[in-house]
């Protein structure tokens, strides 16, 4: 690889050497410099046009993680140009816009046999880290699976967005939402507003979101909810029961990640309903559920986890047809050297995405 590759070229149009944020622990960000490797067999030098902020981050930047330990390169949802292919590459060529997903499956275990590829221990336990940077890596069991050239027309920004949208569309595809159904969302968070998207590109009829924040409230009706409900006011609950003529939500999504927004979540479905437990609680918690109501009347817990190849190809298709308007979810902007102002803005909830371009 040519070595003029690893230095790219400032805000001045002066050359600097590549760099790539380290976490180090809680609250500790630090930008160092960073010599991208020459990709061997099967991988993929992708040079960082956009990086996207998450939730995950946000959570380990604030305690750390379960499943990274610390120091660890930083940042999962990106976008970029390929500065570099290893040897047996043929789908992509350098200058090509690329898309991928941080994680694959292995192909060949228990769960990826069984169509569970979700479940399987590599998509889980290999997730590529190190987007909050000039450069990537991408490994070749990736670039096999989940890595996509990006079409000439889709921003960076959105293609970035490939990773949570697949998730969104996993649990779509469990749900199986109708479009004449009344669907309610709890949580008015990024991944909140990704679900509305989603349905509403969908057809579906009546998409309610119910959240906490002024802002996020605004958001949700700026980015096409039929209905927005402030979940901090007395009368939310009664409001979510006149849905769908008094009966209730046909689907409830719950997108917090908190054991509020399930136990609301499965208090306000309908007789019949689904229910969609979308957002991992912390570690240990336990929910009390009501055996009355789930067998009378007849509940469905669904809880989607992660996403499979087929749901990454989905969410592809999805952001290549331009018919989500996904761009709209992204409202911050910053440099990489700005990279912990950008915690503090999702700390005070300033931003839904923040994209983080080198
Ligand atoms: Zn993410
Ligand atoms: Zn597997």
């Amino acid at each position: 690889m040519n070595s003029a590759r690893m230095i790219k070229a400032n805000g001045n149009g002066a050359l600097a050497p590549a760099r790539r944020a380290v976490l180090k622990a809680p609250g500790v960000l630090e930008i160092q410099p960073f010599t991208p490797p020459a990709p061997g067999p099967g991988e993929v030098l992708l040079e960082v046009r956009c990086a996207l902020s998450c939730g995950t981050d946000l959570k380990t930047w604030r305690r750390g993680h379960p499943m990274f330990r610390l120091p660890t390169p930083f940042g999962h949802e990106f976008s970029g140009t390929v500065a570099a292919v290893g040897e047996g590459i043929e789908r992509f060529q350098v200058g090509d816009g690329l898309m991928a997903a941080p994680t694959a499956p292995c192909g060949r275990c228990f769960f990826c046999d069984r169509g569970q590829e979700n479940l399987c221990a590599d998509a889980v336990g290999r997730m590529l880290m190190g987007a909050y940077a000039d450069f990537i890596l991408l490994p070749a069991y990736i670039v096999a699976r989940n890595a996509f050239r990006k079409p000439a027309g889709l921003p960076f920004e959105e293609a970035a967005l490939l990773e949570p949208l697949a998730c969104v569309v996993h649990a779509h595809e469990m749900a199986k939402p109708e479009p004449c159904e009344s669907v309610l969302i709890v949580g008015a968070g990024p991944f909140g507003l990704l679900h509305l998207l989603v349905l509403k590109a969908a057809g579906i009829h009546e998409v309610t979101v119910v959240g906490r924040g002024a802002q996020r409230l605004a958001w949700a009706g700026e980015l096409g909810a039929d209905r927005v409900i402030d979940a901090a006011r007395d009368e939310a609950a009664a409001e979510v029961a006149r849905l769908n003529g008094g009966i209730g939500p046909d689907l409830v999504i719950e997108a917090t990640g908190q054991l509020d927004g399930w136990h609301d979540a499965l208090a306000r479905v309908r007789r019949g309903g689904r229910v969609v437990l979308f957002g991992g609680c912390p570690a240990n918690t336990v929910l009390n559920v009501d055996t009355r109501r789930m067998h009378y009347d007849n509940l469905n817990l669904l809880a989607p986890f992660h996403y499979r190849p087929r749901d990454v190809k989905r969410a592809f298709e999805l952001l290549a047809s331009r018919r989500l308007g996904a761009g709209r979810i992204v409202n911050g902007r910053r440099r990489l050297a700005d990279l912990g102002e950008v915690f503090a803005m999702l700390d005070h909830g300033e931003v839904l995405k923040c994209a983080i371009i080198p």
